[in-house]
C-alpha cells in the first residue's frame, strides 16, 4: 500500500468502478447473485434537488443521510433500490432566467414568447442538471442512475395528467374563484408555503366609515376598507347584540359601501374596538367568513396593486392610497385612534413582493370535500367509504401507516391538517407542466385531457410602412412588408417550427403573401393563395392616413365602408367563414396555418368564440401575432370542436407530491387496474416495469424538516388518494446545516462552504462524517471545517492501520481467525456490530457512526494493534499468523461496517485486501 493516502485519486476511482459494475441497479445485483431474487425490498427516492442548484452542504448532508441506510440494507441482502432525479422547481428556475434574460438582453418573458422562453429555460436547465447529478456523485451516493428521473420529462408529465383527470372525475380538482395569495412582482399565484411573514411596524387607525356609522374599527390596511362589506362582532358582546342583522349605507371617503352587521365566533372582543370590517375580496380570514355569511365580495385592488375603485383612488398604488384615505379621515374629523402596532407583512419567499390576497379563477384540490374512497386503506378507511381527503392525510399518519421520525413532528402535521385550506395549483407562470385542461372556444366550457387531433395557427402579416403611418390598408393595396415586419415573420415561423406545420394557407396580398413565405421556410411547410382570404376593402379610404380621413369625413370612424364602395363587415365575415370552413373539411387533421389580415382573421376568431358580428370592436391582432386554435373531439355541451389551451401550469408540487410513484413507472407501468397499464407489474420480477410492486410504498424518506407540509404531506395525500397506499413507511426528518456558531449559511453573512472544494481538500468521507457524527434526527447541524479535517485525520488513520496490518502479512499458512486467543476480541467486535446495527435501524446513524469512530481509533489501533506488535514482530510463525489472523478479521469487519458512512476509503482498503470483491455488496 501507499505510504499516503491519495484522497482525490482515490475517490474518483472508486465511483467510477462502483458504476461500472452496475450494482446500484438491484436488478444487476440479483443478476450477479449479490442479492436473492425473493429479497425483501428496500427503497428510496431522492427528494429530487432542483436542477438549477449547485450542490451545497444541505444536499450533502441529504444525501449522505439517505446513503448510509442504502448502502447499510444493501450489504443487508435487501433488494435495495434509490431512485436519483431532478426538480424543475418551476417558478425558481423562470425566475432565474428572467431575471438573467432582463440583465443581459433587457428583455422580459413577453418580449420573447412562450415558446421561445421556454426553450432557453429548457436550455439552461438541461445545462444545469449536469452540474448538479454530478455533484452528487462526487458525495459517494449509491444511487441507481439507470433510473434518474426528472420532475418535467414525459413519463411525469403522463403522470400528472393522469393524477389530475383522475382527482377531477373524483370532484377532488375544480375551478373556482377564491381569495389567494396574489404575488403583484412575480404576476402569479403563490401557495401559502411560500410565504414568508415579516414584522413590520405600521400605523394601526381606529375609525368610522361615517360619522353615523355606529360602530368604529381598527386596521393598519384602510386602504382595503372600501372593499369592506360588513362589520362583524362576537355574537356575545353585549355592546353590538342590538346591531347585529342591521344593514347600513355609507359613504366612507366618497366611495359608497353597503355594510351589514354580522355576529361571528371568530372576532376577538378584546382587540381593538372588538368589531372587525370585513373585505371579502382581500383577506383570506374575511373570505371565508363571507362565505359562511354570504356577503358579497367588492374587489378593490387590481394584480399590479392598484386600486380599481371609481373616483379619486382609481390606479393609485395601495401605499398611495392609504395616506390619501388617511388624510381624507382626519379632514373628516372621523379618526378615533391612531397608535403604532407590529404589523404581519405576508412576502413571497422567492420574489420578495409584497402578497396581496386576491380573488382569481384558479384551479384547487379541496381537501374538506366528501368522497368515495377507491381503496381500502391505512387500517380503518374502507373502499367506498365516504372520506375527505383531509381525513386521509390523517388517518396515514395516526394508524401508524406512516411513521414520522422524530415523533415530535406528528403533532405538527395534524396541526397543519386542520388549519389546511383547499390547494391552488395553478399558476400563472410559463415553466412547468400545463394544466391539461381545454376550454371550448364557442361556449367556454372546459374539458380535461382533451385529445387534440391537429391545431391551427392564425397568424396576421408582419408590420408594413402603412401600419406604422397608421394608414387604412384593406384589400385594395399591395404594400410589403417593413424590416420590422420581416423580423416578426421570422419569430413567428420560429414559433411555429416544432409544431409540424403541414400547411400555410394565405392571402394573395403581398403583405400577407411574404409573411407566409417566411413562415413556409421556418417550418419546411407548403404554401398555397387563397383569395377569399385577402383584406376587408375599404373603398375610397384606402391608404389615406387617420388625420386624412377625419379631414374628409369628419370622424375616422366611418362605417360602414360599403358607403365608400368598400365591403360590410358582414360581407367579410361571410367570405372568410365559408372559405375556413371549406379548409377545415379539406386538411381534416393537418396542422395549418393562415397568414392573413387583422379584421378578416379577427372577424373569423369572433366566430371561432360564437360570436358574430354585432357591431361591437373586434378583437385586435398585432403584427405576425400567432392565434393558436387546437382542434379536438367536438364539445360535449355545445358540439363546437376548436378549444383553447389553459395557459396556466401547475404548481410544482403538485409533480413532486407524486414522486415516488411517478419515478416508478406510474401510470405506465401502474397496478392492476389503474388507467390502462401497458404492463401489469409483478412482484418479485426484475426490472423497471415491475418496480411499482417490488418498490412501492417506499422504504424510507429523508427529506429536511422544513419541508413537511410542502412536500412529504402532499405526496401522502396523492399516493393515499389515487392509489391507496402511504408514499412510504418511514419519513426520517434531518435538521438544516448551520455554520459552527449556529448561524444559516448565507450569501450575505459570507459564510458559504462550498462542499466540493473540501471534498477536493479533506475527500467526501471526512465531510459525511462531519455532517453525520454529533448531532441527533430533526436536529440542525453545526458545521465546522475543524471537524472536517479531523475526519480526514481519521481517513489517514484507517490508511495507516491497513497498512500496519499489511505488512504483517505472513508468508505462509493463513489461520482462521477464531482461536481462543483471539475470541475475546471477536465477541467485543460482534457486539459492537449489534449495538451499530441497532442504531442504524432506529436512523441514530450519528450514534452508530461516534461508536465506530472510537473502536477504530481507540480501541483497535490505540489499544488491540499496540497489543499485538511485539508478537508480530518476535513471535514465532504460528503465532504471527494467529496474530495478523486476527488484526485482519478486525480491520476487515470495522470496514465493513464503515463502509456506509465512509464509502471510500473503506472500499479502497477492502479491495486491497480482497482483489476483485467489492465491499459494497459483501454480507453485512
Ligand atoms: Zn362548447
Amino acid at each position: 500500500m501507499d505510504p499516503r493516502y491519495n484522497i482525490k485519486e482515490v475517490e474518483a476511482r472508486i465511483y467510477e468502478a462502483w458504476e461500472k459494475s452496475g450494482l446500484f441497479n438491484p436488478d444487476v445485483c440479483v443478476e450477479k447473485g449479490f442479492t436473492r431474487k425473493d429479497a425483501e425490498p428496500f427503497s428510496v427516492v431522492l427528494p429530487p434537488p432542483n436542477v438549477t442548484g449547485t450542490l451545497h452542504l444541505g444536499h450533502a448532508y441529504e444525501d449522505t443521510f439517505q446513503d448510509i441506510i442504502v448502502r447499510f440494507e444493501r450489504m443487508r441482502g435487501k433488494r435495495t433500490l434509490w431512485v436519483p432525479g431532478t426538480d424543475h422547481a418551476a417558478i425558481a428556475t423562470q425566475a432565474k432566467v428572467e431575471k438573467e434574460l432582463l440583465k443581459t438582453e433587457k428583455k422580459n418573458r413577453h418580449d420573447l414568447g412562450r415558446e421561445e422562453f421556454l426553450r432557453r429555460v429548457n436550455a439552461f436547465a438541461k445545462e444545469s442538471r449536469d452540474t448538479i447529478v454530478r455533484q452528487i456523485r462526487r458525495m459517494g451516493a449509491s444511487l441507481d442512475w439507470s433510473r434518474e428521473a426528472y420532475t418535467l420529462d414525459d413519463e411525469r408529465n403522463l403522470a400528472v395528467r393522469t393524477a389530475f383527470k383522475e382527482m377531477y372525475d373524483l370532484g377532488l380538482i375544480y375551478r373556482g374563484s377564491r381569495v389567494v395569495n396574489w404575488d403583484p412582482k412575480g404576476q402569479t399565484v403563490i401557495s401559502d408555503d411560500e410565504v414568508t411573514h415579516e414584522e413590520r411596524t405600521a400605523k394601526m387607525y381606529t375609525f368610522r366609515y361615517e360619522k353615523d356609522f355606529p360602530i368604529a374599527i381598527s386596521t393598519t390596511r384602510p386602504e382595503t376598507k372600501v372593499g369592506d362589506t360588513a362589520v362583524a362582532v362576537h355574537p356575545s358582546d353585549e355592546r353590538y347584540k342590538k346591531f347585529v342583522g342591521r344593514e347600513f349605507d355609507v359613504t366612507f371617503v366618497g366611495v359608497p359601501l353597503h355594510i351589514k352587521i354580522i355576529a361571528d365566533e371568530s372576532v376577538e372582543k378584546d382587540f381593538g374596538t372588538g368589531a372587525l370590517g370585513v373585505t371579502p375580496a382581500h383577506s383570506m380570514a374575511d373570505w371565508e367568513m363571507a362565505q359562511k355569511h354570504k356577503l358579497p365580495l367588492v374587489q378593490v385592488i387590481d394584480e399590479y396593486a392598484r386600486m380599481t375603485i371609481e373616483g379619486t383612488l382609481n390606479g393609485k398604488k395601495t401605499l398611495e392610497a392609504r395616506e390619501l384615505i388617511v388624510a381624507q379621515l382626519k379632514e373628516q374629523g372621523l379618526i378615533e385612534k391612531e397608535e403604532e402596532a407590529t404589523q404581519n407583512v405576508s412576502v413571497s419567499e422567492r420574489t420578495g413582493g409584497v402578497i396581496e390576497p386576491l380573488p382569481k379563477l384558479q384551479w384547487f384540490v379541496a381537501v374538506d370535500k366528501i368522497f368515495k374512497s377507491q381503496f381500502s386503506i391505512f387500517n380503518g378507511i374502507k373502499k367506498g367509504q365516504a372520506v375527505t381527503l383531509k381525513e386521509l392525510m390523517k388517518k396515514a399518519v395516526t394508524s401508524g401507516s406512516v411513521k414520522i421520525l422524530p415523533e415530535r413532528f406528528e403533532k405538527s402535521y395534524l396541526r397543519w391538517i386542520e388549519n389546511l385550506r383547499d390547494w391552488c395549483i395553478s399558476r400563472q407562470i410559463w415553466f412547468g407542466h400545463r394544466i391539461p385542461v381545454w376550454y371550448c372556444m364557442s361556449c367556454g366550457e372546459p374539458h380535461v385531457d382533451m385529445n387534440i387531433k391537429s391545431k391551427w395557427f392564425l397568424v396576421r402579416h408582419g408590420e408594413t410602412d402603412w401600419n406604422k403611418e397608421g394608414r387604412a390598408q384593406g384589400s385594395r393595396s399591395d404594400t410589403p412588408l417593413n424590416d420590422t415586419g420581416r423580423t416578426q415573420a421570422k419569430e413567428a415561423g420560429k414559433a411555429l417550427k416544432n409544431e409540424k406545420i403541414d400547411l400555410v394557407i394565405s392571402s394573395p396580398q403581398l403583405r400577407a403573401k411574404e409573411t407566409a413565405e417566411i413562415i413556409a421556410r421556418e417550418t419546411g411547410a407548403e404554401i398555397m393563395f387563397d383569395e377569399t382570404l385577402r383584406e376587408m376593402d375599404y373603398g375610397d379610404i384606402e391608404g389615406k392616413s387617420i388625420e386624412e380621413i377625419t379631414k374628409e369625413h369628419g370622424t375616422f370612424l366611418i362605417r360602414p365602408y360599403k358607403k365608400l364602395g368598400g365591403e360590410s363587415f358582414e360581407e367579410v365575415e361571410k367570405r372568410v367563414k365559408t372559405a375556413l370552413h371549406a379548409h377545415r373539411k379539406a386538411y381534416e387533421g393537418k396542422n395549418v396555418v393562415i397568414t392573413g389580415h387583422g379584421v378578416a382573421l379577427a372577424l373569423f376568431l369572433n366566430h371561432v368564440n360564437g360570436k358574430p358580428f354585432d357591431g361591437s370592436p373586434l378583437p385586435r391582432i398585432d403584427n405576425a401575432k400567432v392565434v393558436t386554435l387546437e382542434i379536438g373531439n367536438p364539445c360535449a355541451k355545445c358540439g363546437a370542436d376548436m378549444y383553447e389551451e389553459d395557459p396556466d401550469t401547475f404548481d410544482t408540487w403538485f409533480s413532486s407530491a407524486m414522486w415516488t410513484f411517478s419515478t416508478l413507472g406510474w401510470p405506465s407501468f401502474a397496478k392492476a387496474s389503474e388507467g390502462k397499464p401497458s404492463h401489469t407489474p409483478k412482484k418479485g420480477e426484475l426490472g423497471p416495469e415491475n418496480d411499482m410492486a417490488n418498490y412501492h410504498p417506499t422504504s424510507f424518506m429523508g427529506p429536511g424538516y422544513e419541508i413537511l407540509y410542502l412536500w412529504v404531506a402532499r405526496m401522502i395525500l396523492m399516493s393515499g388518494c389515487l392509489l391507496g397506499e402511504t408514499p412510504f413507511h418511514t419519513v426520517a426528518l434531518h435538521g438544516i446545516v448551520r455554520d459552527a456558531k449556529g448561524q444559516k449559511f448565507s450569501k450575505s453573512l459570507g459564510n458559504g462552504v462550498d462542499p466540493l472544494v473540501l471534498a477536493e481538500q479533506y475527500g467526501a468521507d471526512a465531510i459525511r462524517m462531519a455532517l453525520i457524527v454529533g448531532t441527533a434526527l430533526g436536529n440542525d447541524v453545526k458545521f465546522d471545517e475543524q471537524k472536517v479535517k479531523g475526519y480526514r485525520n481519521f481517513s489517514t488513520k484507517i490508511w495507516n492501520v491497513a497498512r500496519f496490518v499489511e505488512m504483517n502479512k505472513p508468508a505462509g499458512d493463513r489461520r482462521p481467525p477464531k482461536t481462543d486467543r483471539n475470541h475475546h476480541h471477536i465477541t467485543k467486535l460482534e457486539t459492537l456490530k449489534h449495538e451499530v446495527t441497532t442504531y442504524i435501524e432506529h436512523i441514530e446513524f450519528h450514534l452508530a457512526a461516534e461508536k465506530l469512530y472510537h473502536y477504530v481509533w481507540h480501541t483497535f489501533a490505540d489499544k488491540i494493534i499496540e497489543a499485538e506488535k511485539e508478537r508480530l514482530k518476535n513471535g514465532t510463525d504460528d503465532e504471527k499468523a494467529e496474530s495478523y489472523a486476527l488484526l485482519e478479521h478486525l480491520l476487515l469487519e470495522s470496514l465493513k461496517m464503515l463502509h456506509p458512512f465512509m464509502p471510500f476509503v473503506t472500499e479502497e482498503i477492502y479491495q486491497i485486501f480482497k482483489p476483485g470483491v467489492m465491499l459494497m455488496v459483501e454480507k453485512w
